[in-house]
C-alpha cells in the first residue's frame, strides 16, 4: 500500500535515467503481481490540483490490454500518456510531447509497442478500409517495407519493433524543441516492447 511518506516526484528531482528506473521497477512489480497502486486517492488529487509534473511520457497503442499506468504500476499525475492505435507519432502526438517536454519539464519518452498489435497487422495485411484507417496505416507502412526488405516477409513482432524504432527516430529528430533537448542530453526517447501474457516490458536497444 501507499506509504504516508510516498515520494512525490517532481521533474526537478527526476532525470531521464531515474524516470526510466522508476518505470522498470514498476513493471517488475506488475509482472510479479506485487503492485502498489501508488499515487491514488483524495490527497493525491489535492496535491496535483495546482500543477502536474509527470515524470515520463508514454506513447502507446490504444489496445485495451496495454494500459501504461497499470503495467508500470503508476498513479495519478505520474505519466503523460498518449494512446493511439499503432502508437503513431503524427503531428498531434508530437505536439503533445512537445507540450509535456517544454511546459511540464518531462525528460523521458517511452514509445511502447506490443505483441499482436492489430494496427501493425492491418498494415502488414494491407487491410485497407473506406474510413480513416488508411491514414493511420500509412504511418506504419515504412516499418512493413523495412521488414520485407530484411526478411523477405513480415514477422509481426519484428515489424512492431521496427515501427517503434522509427517513431523514436521521428520524435528525436523533430525540430526545434525535441531535437534540441535530445542533443543537450536532457531528453531521452527509448523504445520498448510489451508482452501480453507475462506483462513484461522489454526496453530495446535501438
Ligand atoms: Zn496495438
Amino acid at each position: 500500500m501507499l506509504a504516508a511518506n510516498q515520494t512525490y516526484y517532481t521533474v526537478e528531482n527526476l532525470t531521464a535515467e531515474a524516470a526510466l528506473q522508476e518505470l522498470k521497477d514498476g513493471n517488475d512489480r506488475y509482472v510479479l503481481d506485487h503492485v502498489e497502486h501508488p499515487h491514488e486517492g483524495a490527497q493525491r488529487r489535492v496535491d496535483l490540483s495546482s500543477a502536474q509534473h509527470p515524470f515520463a511520457i508514454v506513447l502507446g497503442c490504444a489496445d485495451s490490454r496495454v494500459v501504461p499506468e497499470l503495467i508500470f504500476d503508476q498513479g495519478v499525475g505520474d505519466l503523460f500518456v498518449l494512446r493511439v492505435a499503432g502508437h503513431i507519432a503524427d503531428d498531434a502526438v508530437i505536439a503533445s510531447i512537445e507540450f509535456a517536454v517544454e511546459h511540464l519539464g518531462t525528460r523521458l519518452v517511452v514509445v511502447l509497442g506490443h505483441e499482436k498489435c492489430g494496427a501493425v497487422m492491418a498494415a502488414i495485411n494491407h487491410a485497407f478500409s473506406e474510413g480513416k484507417l488508411n491514414s493511420l496505416i500509412s504511418y506504419i507502412e515504412p516499418a512493413v517495407k523495412a521488414g520485407q526488405q530484411a526478411n523477405g516477409d513480415c514477422v509481426i513482432s519484428d515489424t512492431v519493433k521496427a515501427h517503434v524504432n522509427l517513431m523514436v527516430s521521428e520524435i528525436q529528430s523533430t525540430e526545434p524543441i525535441l531535437s534540441h533537448e535530445v542533443k543537450n542530453g536532457i531528453l531521452k526517447v527509448v523504445p520498448a516492447y510489451y508482452r501480453l501474457a507475462t506483462g513484461k516490458v522489454e526496453f530495446m536497444n535501438k
